[in-house]
């Protein structure tokens, strides 16, 4: 396919168009970042020049690199690619409930670019750069800011925290993506967790396996599984679509590696909120050992509403897919509550009632089936509710 030229741009969107496409540092310079780009890669509806338009002025940056533009349909503005990455008109509408920080993240902030949420677990945000930005990302307050990626310096307050509060147990490394980060300040981090030996894990949050799966090569994976004894990769994939040969060469790389890999998906309206769409994406992760691992509501993140669904959405897509999936391929569907207050698992009611150690359940067919409690132990207490 030839490079799609329009307005003097000439926009690559194909591994044949340049020898440097699998140059990740390629790729990253490379991406839109404009309207006029995404014009001239795009036949842009009116809603989505409007978007650009607001988005290039005062909102929330544009990128999207070649490889992800390579996944979008040029002509159809409802390609669930593209509503991902191409802003729309309606950023600019606050709907009830919208939160600037859905997360409470600021208000959660123990050390610079450090927050903390739940007892075990710490949050590092390492860099506000992203390959891509998502239009429904929930650090759309502070992504793309220009801060660029944190040194160690910076990030030295944030560590001595965590040397002062042992019972945190696993540091999430997120930002923006840190994976956009060279490979050097990569090993530098995770050598300097590494050196907290109470830590169980560090779980390095990225969306590079998906829009930008040319970073992941072997050194990278070398770094990742070499300067810290236990890295876990959460990527996010949020479309079969997206599961892109690249993607895949990814994905096996860091397994093969030694790296235990999981999924996190957004629900998302007109992007994945149907069982058929999700059930293809979680057969497709399995099949590449990577576990599907959360199903989220979408964060009620100011300016997305027209990408949220109702939760009887979710709902109804895990009551489709239980029982039809394998219990590896089926995530948790969970709500991150607003401000901060932690996740919830929400589904399906299973339990249709209970009564002196009998529990009516419901099965995946619909049908309601007893379980019964054991006798208690206690002959004082035979037959505890
Ligand atoms: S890659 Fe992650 S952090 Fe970056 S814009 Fe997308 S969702 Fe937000």
């Amino acid at each position: 396919m030839p490079p799609f030229v329009s307005r003097g741009l000439e926009i690559v969107r194909d591994p044949a168009d340049s020898p440097r496409w699998d140059d990740w540092r390629w790729q990253a310079s490379s991406a839109l970042r404009s309207l006029a780009e995404l014009d001239a890669a795009l036949r842009l509806s009116d809603d989505e020049r409007a978007g650009a338009t607001r988005a290039e002025a005062e909102g929330f940056p544009i990128a999207i690199t070649p490889h992800t533009l390579s996944l979008i349909d040029r002509e159809d503005p409802s390609c669930p690619i593209r509503r991902q990455f191409v802003p729309s008109a309606a950023e600019a509408i606050e709907v009830p409930g919208d939160l600037r920080d859905p997360l409470g993240e600021e208000a959660n902030e123990v050390a610079p670019n450090l927050v903390c949420r739940y007892p075990d677990r710490a949050l590092l945000l390492a860099t506000d750069r992203c390959a891509v930005y998502c239009r429904f990302c929930t650090r759309s307050r502070m992504v793309g800011d220009g801060g660029g990626p944190r040194s160690l310096a910076k990030l030295e307050e944030a560590f001595q925290w965590l040397e002062r509060n042992r019972q945190v147990r696993e540091v999430i490394v997120s930002g923006g993506d840190p994976l956009v980060m060279g490979t050097g300040r990569i090993r530098r981090l995770l050598e300097r967790l590494g050196a907290m030996d109470w830590l169980d894990t560090v779980r390095i949050a990225t969306r590079a396996p998906v829009t930008i799966p040319q970073r992941i090569d072997a050194e990278l994976c070398r770094v990742l599984r070499e300067s810290h004894p236990s890295v876990w990769v959460m990527t996010h994939f949020n479309h079969p679509k997206e599961l892109s040969e690249a993607s895949h060469r990814a994905c096996a790389m860091l397994v093969d590696h030694g790296l235990p890999v999981m999924n996190q998906s957004v629900l998302l309206r007109g992007v994945n909120d149907d069982p058929d769409t999700l059930e293809a994406l979680f057969r497709g992760l399995v099949r590449w050992r990577v576990r599907p691992y959360y199903l989220l509501q979408a964060d009620v993140v100011r300016g997305t509403g027209h990408l949220r669904t109702p939760i009887s959405t979710g709902i109804h897509i895990m009551e489709r897919l239980q029982g039809r999936l394998s219990g590896i391929a089926l995530p948790k569907l969970i709500c991150d509550t607003p401000n901060g207050r932690g996740k919830v698992p929400i589904g399906p009611a299973t339990i249709v009632a209970s009564e002196g150690g009998r529990h009516t359940l419901k099965t995946f067919r619909g049908e309601e089936v007893d379980y019964l409690d054991p006798p208690s132990p206690d002959p004082e207490d035979p037959a505890p509710a």
